[in-house]
């Protein structure tokens, strides 16, 4: 805590207006944060129904604080009039953060990313909440890549208090600070790492999920592994712990891994999380992927 305030105090933006590029689980959950704490969010994706479902989930939360009486109809319209969804670019000119959370391809994300730089305002920063991918690697193609950062949160974004900070090799001490400060002002625990793919909390996340899938490779059964791990004390098993995470996203995630941690993360096969993907079982955001949600 002390550090991080001490961090954020090198920080000379001032933040009127936030945007997030990609309105799915994680981008809708930091439009929602941002609004909630206070500041206005642009919400940007490429597909008006993702843009309604990102709405959607704000409302929700939302009404369950009306509901149990923590919140005013009022103070819930007032939040949600400060998420403004858009199709379009040009809505997020003059923004301090852009907060990057598309597909998890270096791809799109490269291509993405360079296409937001200049909409950003005056003096602001561009993060990007990749799970996995080198944010050294993503700033390449960046005009300005001291201005870039890694901003990783966890989901759901409005419960996690930790954000992971990535410092690129160009970041700069302000962008940093900026982010930092942008962490303290949604409510967060920021902590500052140094670059790597898939940073600190995905270096055990990631292991453990490849763990799981060898397991059921030896023929262990994938449910009761869950069920093992929820007696045990955690607040959910492997298996569930997927479906809420998006299984598509897990298997883009492992494909980078693979790739840049070849030693410590090559892919397991054959893979009961390939074997998802295949059938487009996503898990929740599909209403079936190692469990059904219908
Ligand atoms: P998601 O599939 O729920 O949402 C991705 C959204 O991006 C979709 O709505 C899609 O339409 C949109 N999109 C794709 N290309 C776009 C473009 N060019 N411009 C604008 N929008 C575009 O995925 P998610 O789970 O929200 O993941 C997003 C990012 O966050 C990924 O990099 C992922 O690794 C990372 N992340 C995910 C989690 C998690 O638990 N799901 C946790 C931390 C970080």
């Amino acid at each position: 805590g002390k550090v991080a305030k001490k961090l954020a105090k090198g920080s000379n933006l001032k933040i009127d207006q936030a945007a997030v590029i990609g309105a799915g689980i994680m981008g809708g959950g930091v439009a929602y944060q941002s609004a909630f704490r206070g500041i206005p969010a642009v919400m940007k994706d490429i597909n008006q129904d993702a843009l309604d479902l990102g709405i959607n989930e704000a409302d929700k939360l939302l009404a369950k604080k009306v509901r149990q009486g923590r919140m005013s109809e009022e103070k819930k319209a007032e939040i949600l009039s400060t998420i403004t969804p858009t199709l379009e670019d040009k809505d997020l000119n003059g923004t301090q953060v852009i907060v990057e959370a598309v597909v998890e391809n270096p791809e799109v994300k490269a291509k993405v990313l360079a296409d937001l730089e200049d909409h950003i305002g005056e003096g602001g920063v561009l993060v990007s909440n990749t799970s996995t991918i080198s944010i050294t690697r993503l700033a390449k193609n960046l005009k300005r890549p001291d201005k870039f950062a890694g901003m990783h949160f966890f989901n759901p974004v409005h419960a996690m208090p930790l954000v992971e900070i990535i410092r690129g090799e160009e970041t700069s001490d302000e962008t940093i600070a900026d982010v930092v400060a942008y962490s303290l002002a949604l409510g967060k625990k920021p902590i500052v790492v140094n670059d790597c793919p898939a940073f600190l909390v995905n270096r055990v996340l990631f292991p453990y999920f490849r763990a799981y899938e060898l397991l059921i490779r030896d023929g262990l059964d994938m449910y009761r592994i869950d069920k093992v791990m929820e007696t045990w004390g955690w607040p959910m098993g492997p298996a569930y712990l997927s479906d809420v995470c998006g299984i598509d996203t897990i298997r883009h995630c492992q494909d980078v891994l693979a790739t840049d941690l070849p030693d410590r993360m090559s892919l397991v096969e054959p893979s009961v999380m390939d074997a998802l993907y295949q059938q487009k079982r996503f898990g929740q955001k599909t209403d079936t992927g190692f469990f059904s949600y219908q």
